[in-house]
C-alpha cells in the first residue's frame, strides 16, 4: 500500500507548468461534480481525500494568482483516491458542456478503501509541510515564492510585519483570505474523526489527536486572527501575527500526528516511523537511513515527499545520492522538497549540482527547474551560476514565461530576484 501508485501521465505535469493562466479552480463546483459521480459523499470527506483540506494557498495579501497552482494536475492522485477521474465536459456531449467540471468513476479503484484513506492522511501531512514554490505573481509583476501549506502563515506574518498599519484594501483582502482558509480547514477535523470512527486503535488515536490540533488551529489561530482583524477599525497587527504563529505551530503538530497515523496505518517499521517523526534537522544514520532511502525510492507520492524532507538530515553518501535522484521525480512537490533538502544539507557544495540538475530538467519539468534556480538565486553569490543555466534555457524554451522573467530580473542592474 505504501508502494508507488500508478505513474502519472507525463503530459499532466507538462500541462501544469503551462496552464498558469487558466482560470481559478472552484472547489464548490468540483465538489458538486464529485457528488454527481458519488452521490452521498460529504464535503468533509471530499476535501480530506483529495488533499484540498490541507491547502492554504498564498502569494501575497492583495493577489490571488497563486490559486492557479490548484489544478487537475495536482489533484489527479487525490481524485484517484476517491475512485474518480476528470474528463473534459466537451467529451460528454453538448448537454453537459456547460458544467465547469465533469468527474467520472475510475473503472478500477486503486486498492482497498482503508488503504486509500491512509494515503490521504499521509498526503494531508505532506501538503501541510510542502515547501514554497516560485511563481510569476500577476499583481507584483515579479517572481514570488508562493505557499501552499503551513508556510502560508509565516508568509502573511512576514508581509504584514513591516507595515505600520493595514490599509482598508489590505484588510479586506486579508479577511477574504482568512475566510477561505477557515472554510477549508473546517473540513479537516471532521474528516479525520470520520476516519477514526469510534475505534481506540493507535491509528484512530493519532487521527483524533490531529483533529484536536486542527480544531485549535482553526479556533485559536485562524478564527482569532479574523476576529482581531475585524474587531477594531485599526487592526492590531502584532496580535494577528501572534494568532497566525499559533496557527502555524498547531498545524505543524497536526502534521506530526498525521505522519504518525499514516505510518501506523501503513504498518511501517518502528524505525521508519520514528525517523519520519523526527525533524529534518536531526541526523539520520544507520538502519533508519536505509529505511527512509527505500521509502524515497519506492514509496507512494506522499511518502516519497515526506522521505525527501527527512533526508535533509542524512550526511552525504546514500542519502545525498537518493535526494539527487528525487530531483527528477515526476511529482513536482517531491522534486522541490528534495532540492531544498540538498541545499540544507550542503549549502556550499551542492549549488553546482543543483544548477546542473535544473539545466537537465528544463525540457521535461521547467517548473521544477525554475523552482530550483530560484532557491539558488536567493543567495546573490550564486547569481552568476544561475545566469549561466538561464542562458541555456533561453535557447531551450524561449517562450517559457517563468524562466524568461527570471532571466530578465537577473539581468537588471540590481540583480533583484525577489523571493521576499
Ligand atoms: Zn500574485
Amino acid at each position: 500500500m505504501i508502494q508507488t501508485e500508478a505513474p502519472l501521465n507525463c503530459s499532466t505535469e507538462i500541462s501544469r507548468s503551462t496552464s498558469r493562466s487558466a482560470t481559478r479552480m472552484d472547489v464548490t463546483d468540483l465538489y458538486h461534480a464529485a457528488q454527481s459521480a458519488l452521490p452521498g459523499i460529504s464535503f468533509e470527506y471530499f476535501m480530506g481525500m483529495t488533499g484540498l483540506a490541507a491547502r492554504t494557498i498564498f502569494c501575497s495579501i492583495d493577489c490571488s494568482c497563486a490559486d492557479q497552482l490548484l489544478d487537475f494536475g495536482c489533484l489527479t492522485d487525490g481524485l484517484g483516491r476517491l475512485g474518480l477521474r476528470s474528463v473534459q465536459p466537451s467529451e460528454e456531449g453538448p448537454g453537459i458542456a456547460r458544467q465547469p467540471y465533469v468527474l467520472r468513476k475510475l473503472r478500477r479503484r486503486k486498492g482497498a478503501k482503508v488503504n486509500r484513506e491512509i494515503l490521504a492522511v499521509a498526503d494531508l501531512a505532506a501538503h501541510l509541510l510542502e515547501p514554497p514554490v516560485p511563481m510569476l505573481c500577476t499583481a507584483k509583476k515579479s517572481m514570488l515564492l508562493t505557499a501552499t501549506g503551513v508556510w502560508s502563515y509565516s508568509a502573511v506574518v512576514r508581509e504584514i510585519g513591516w507595515r505600520p498599519k493595514l490599509a482598508r484594501t489590505t484588510k479586506n483582502a486579508l479577511e477574504v483570505r482568512l475566510r477561505a482558509w477557515i472554510d477549508s480547514r473546517a473540513t479537516t477535523a471532521p474528516f479525520l474523526r470520520k476516519l477514526a470512527g469510534g475505534r481506540r486503535t493507535r491509528y484512530a488515536v493519532r487521527l483524533k489527536r490531529a483533529a484536536e490540533a486542527f480544531d485549535r488551529e482553526l479556533r485559536d489561530g485562524l478564527q482569532a486572527a479574523k476576529t482581531h482583524l475585524l474587531e477594531r477599525k485599526s487592526a492590531d497587527i502584532a496580535t494577528i501575527m501572534a494568532d497566525l504563529r499559533i496557527a502555524a505551530e498547531v498545524a505543524g503538530l497536526a502534521a506530526q500526528n498525521l505522519i504518525d497515523a499514516a505510518c501506523i496505518g501503513a504498518h511501517t517499521s518502528e524505525a521508519l516511523r520514528m525517523a519520519l517523526l523526527e525533524g529534518p534537522e536531526t541526523a539520520l544514520t544507520g538502519a533508519a537511513l536505509q529505511e527512509v532511502v527505500y521509502l524515497a525510492r519506492s514509496g507512494a507520492r506522499p511518502f516519497r515527499q515526506l522521505a525527501a524532507r527527512r533526508l535533509s538530515g542524512s550526511r552525504a553518501g546514500q542519502g545525498y545520492s537518493t535526494l539527487c535522484q528525487l530531483l527528477y521525480d515526476r511529482d513536482y512537490a517531491v522534486a522541490i522538497t528534495a532540492a531544498g533538502s540538498i541545499l540544507d544539507q550542503d549549502p556550499e557544495g551542492s549549488p553546482k549540482a543543483l544548477a546542473a540538475a535544473a539545466a537537465n530538467l528544463a525540457g521535461q519539468n521547467s517548473e521544477a527547474a525554475a523552482a530550483i534556480l530560484l532557491m539558488l538565486a536567493e543567495n546573490p553569490d550564486r547569481h552568476s551560476l544561475v545566469r549561466d543555466v538561464l542562458e541555456q534555457f533561453e535557447s531551450l524554451i524561449p517562450s517559457n514565461p517563468l524562466l524568461s522573467q527570471m532571466g530578465h530580473q537577473l539581468r537588471e542592474p540590481r540583480g533583484a530576484i525577489r523571493p521576499r
